[in-house]
């Protein structure tokens, strides 16, 4: 018998299961509305044309080769990264008590910050919104964090911000917790604190000295403005927080699987900077040694390069003005379908994803009946959607909630 016959079988990761479920699929009207990544409007993923230039003088360059990064990872890359979401001006940066690890993409560096917070500084609560992205529990507890809450954020009534709860839930929680907030575009509801509301959480994580954390995996995605979809962790820079962010290059340079990500560090001061990298260096070693370099090189020839920066921006504003497109089509064939309840929470969510408050029995509805898969928590990724399927789409959702 097998030494692994007691092992027990997990459960699959739902996201990743809801894909396979979808290939063995064999209708010819399937869409997948689930996994977060950007489509065109053919349904097909997209590499950005600034992507591939920079690939291709790559291949081409003879000097380039396969050796190492050091463990920390492309310096360059770091310091551009760090600069993208702190911003040019950043008093941070200008006083060297910011800088940046390249990590496993936003994985990675969320996963990196969590081992640093409860080895070095024996932090053991850790906030996230309710609901959030599935996996920022995981990564929490797989770094040894016992104690994960959450903080009220969706308002099914509204279907907006419950930012009422929210803030109760931040004052309650003991000092030294960790919260992570979503710089922009929350996954998976779309719906983000207003200026105004930021200035109150702000308030709330310096009384209560709660450890800011930030997760942006949407800069620029999200607006299509890449100063925009920074404007939170710039207010906390602005207002001298220490705290960390973790950066994913997955979404707005479109480099999914080749891992790029920052763990960018805003320290009090230089010293104390350099004494946490210097324990972020001996956790990254035995985890992954050192980081992949291709995606990191491609992100730091962009950043340092005036007019590839440029191109990249406007790449950026092509996805987002594509989902903006998508969510006012969805928005108007729901609209002269004539469907029961107000769906303008679909135009006012922001980012790759919708929460269309459609429950798990319409889900499964909608996924048996029109073969068009979305997770069962009723979230869609906009990117998904095109002008050849919105109409069709739109009857799906009509008829479950009919
Ligand atoms: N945070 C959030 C909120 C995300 O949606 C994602 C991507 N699904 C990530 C982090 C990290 O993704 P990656 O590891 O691919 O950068």
């Amino acid at each position: 018998t097998s030494r692994f016959v007691d092992v027990e079988l997990a459960p699959p990761v739902p996201v990743f299961a809801l894909t396979a479920r979808y290939r063995e699929d064999n209708h010819p009207n399937k869409y997948n509305l689930g996994v977060g990544a950007y489509r065109t409007d053919e349904g097909l993923p997209w590499v950005l044309p600034v992507v591939r230039t920079v690939e291709q003088q790559m291949a081409a360059d003879p000097i380039l080769n396969h050796e190492y990064l050091p463990v920390c990872g492309l310096d360059s890359f770091c310091k551009a990264s760090t600069k993208l979401v702190l911003g040019d001006d950043a008093s941070a940066i200008a006083q060297n008590r910011a800088s940046g690890v390249q990590t496993l993409s936003g994985t990675g560096a969320l996963r990196l910050g969590a081992e640093f917070l409860k080895r070095c500084l024996g932090m053991n609560v850790m906030y996230h919104s309710k609901p959030t992205w599935g996996n920022h529990i995981g990564i929490f507890q797989d770094a040894g964090f016992t104690d994960i809450r959450e903080y009220r954020y969706w308002d099914a009534s509204t279907k907006g911000l419950d930012i009422k709860g929210l803030l109760e839930d931040l004052r309650a929680a003991p000092e030294d917790s960790v919260v992570i907030l979503h710089a922009c575009a929350h996954n998976p509801t779309g719906v983000d604190p207003n200026p105004s509301e930021w200035e109150q959480i702000m308030q709330v994580v310096k009384e209560k000295r709660l450890f800011p954390f930030f997760d942006s995996a949407y800069q620029g995605f999200a607006s299509g403005d890449l100063d925009r979809d920074a404007f939170a962790v710039r207010m906390f820079e602005k207002a001298d927080f220490e705290m960390m962010i973790s950066q994913s290059f997955s979404k707005n340079f479109g480099l999914y699987n080749e891992r790029t990500g920052n763990l960018a560090i805003v320290a009090k001061d230089p010293e104390s900077l350099r004494r946490v990298r210097s324990q972020m260096e001996k956790i990254a070693r035995p985890m992954w040694s050192n980081p992949p370099n291709h995606g990191c090189r491609i992100v730091a020839t962009v950043l340092g390069n005036a007019a590839f920066f440029a191109e990249w921006k406007d790449n950026i504003r092509t996805m987002s003005s594509r989902i903006s497109d998508m969510r006012r089509m969805l928005h108007e064939k729901l609209r002269q379908l004539k469907t029961p309840g107000n769906w303008d929470h679909i135009t006012n969510q922001i980012g790759m994803f919708s929460f269309t408050g459609l429950g798990s029995k319409q889900v499964d509805y909608i996924i048996n009946k029109y073969h068009v898969y979305l997770m069962n928590n009723g979230r869609i990724n906009m990117c998904a959607i095109t002008t050849g399927n919105a109409e069709y789409i739109a009857s799906a959702i009509n008829d479950a909630v009919s």
